[in-house]
């Protein structure tokens, strides 16, 4: 596929990347996710007959990939309870096209699923560990787990082959005190370690400006003691920012959506648990493709309406906070749409 073979957006963007939530539950309650107070034990979570059935994510991923999507990737919730998940990632690996799958999960599960994970064809995964210290750590995931469990997971993705990037999304005041620690301890590993700046992701986070520790503010604290430069950039759209140790012993990213935002280069479309598809992270309402596909339309109806809706994207919500555009709306949570 050329690059000009792409669907377009109305500010020019292809459409590359699918990423898929396959189920809205998690066993965390991540403060700044999933806060238990609001997700607690009357939480209604999407029945199972409403969300997308392996047949019916399959027949989508072929229709993305006519289009051009390569690279796949699954998330939540927490994409590992979904049960058999290895059975899906075994089909979708199977599709003409698809190059890439990667996962993004909290990594509890991963000691027991890794190894047929890999072998059902996942490439990556994302690991997410906001702390190394466990007092930290147990108070983040609001449910008093302890980095072992997750840092036995880091392991047994690596013993099955898999490529592992740890993201740690920085809260200030929450665990900003673990941006060394973590840097210290990822560093001369095989592991990349990423940073995220907070987000304004959801409704129940309490996000504002002042709890979010910037890029350059993180860059410059690992700097003062572990010297950094900056390092190229791996692909168009990449969306974390590179940056090398001097003394050879690996590299770190910062996503830097809030101080530093790439809308312009944004060519991600998110698929819910539900079947609705969604075209930024934070947009209000999704596409309801799953009404199409369970009443029998066919693939070429699917694909106008798919067309249909990327072709009249106009979504850039980072770039207008940036801009200090108004921006009240009531969002999508990053539980549901997976991040
Ligand atoms: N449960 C899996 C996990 O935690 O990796 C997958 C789903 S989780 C919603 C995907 C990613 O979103 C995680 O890395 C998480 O840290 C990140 N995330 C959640 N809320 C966020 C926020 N408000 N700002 C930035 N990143 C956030
Ligand atoms: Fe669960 Fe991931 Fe959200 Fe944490 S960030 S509550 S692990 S979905
Ligand atoms: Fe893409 Fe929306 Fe994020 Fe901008 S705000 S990078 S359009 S998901």
């Amino acid at each position: 596929m050329t690059d000009t073979q792409y669907i377009r957006d109305r500010l020019n963007r292809p459409m590359k990347d699918l990423r898929i939530s396959v189920i809205d539950q998690c066993n965390f309650r991540c403060t700044y996710c999933m806060p238990a107070e609001i997700f607690g034990e009357d939480y209604k979570f999407l029945p199972f007959k409403e969300l997308l059935s392996f047949d019916e994510i399959v027949r989508l991923v072929e229709i993305f990939a006519k289009f051009g999507t390569e690279k796949i990737r699954i998330t939540g919730g927490e994409p590992l309870l979904r049960k058999n998940l290895d059975q899906l990632i075994k089909r979708l690996y199977a599709i003409d096209g698809i190059k890439d799958i990667a996962i993004t999960t909290n990594g509890v599960f991963l000691t027991k699923q890794a190894k047929k994970l890999k072998e059902a064809g996942l490439d990556r995964v994302n690991l997410s560990l906001d702390a190394i210290e466990d007092d930290v750590f147990k108070e983040i995931n609001g449910r008093g787990v302890k980095t072992k469990p997750v840092l036995k997971g880091i392991e047994a993705a690596q013993e099955a082959g898999l490529q592992v990037k740890i993201n740690m999304v920085v809260k200030k005041g929450l665990n900003d005190s673990q941006i060394l620690p973590m840097a210290r301890y990822f560093k001369g590993t095989d592991v990349i370690l990423r940073f995220i700046e907070f987000m304004d992701v959801g409704n129940h986070n309490g996000w504002n400006m002042n709890t979010v520790v910037s890029k350059q503010e993180i860059i410059d604290r690992i700097n003062i003691e572990m010297p950094l430069e900056p390092a190229e950039q791996n692909y168009y759209g990449e969306v974390a920012t590179r940056y090398r140790y001097i003394d050879g012993s690996g590299e770190i990213g910062v996503i830097s959506s809030v101080t530093d935002s790439f809308c312009g280069s944004c060519t991600r479309i998110r698929l819910s648990a539900d079947g609705k598809l969604y075209t930024c992270l934070f947009a209000t309402t999704g596409y309801d493709i799953k009404t199409p596909l369970r009443e029998h339309a066919s693939d070429h109806q699917l694909i106008l309406e798919l067309i249909k809706l990327w072709s009249g994207r106009t979504d850039r919500y980072s770039d207008e906070r940036a801009e200090g555009k108004p921006l009240k709306r009531e969002k999508i949570e990053m539980s549901y749409i997976g991040g």
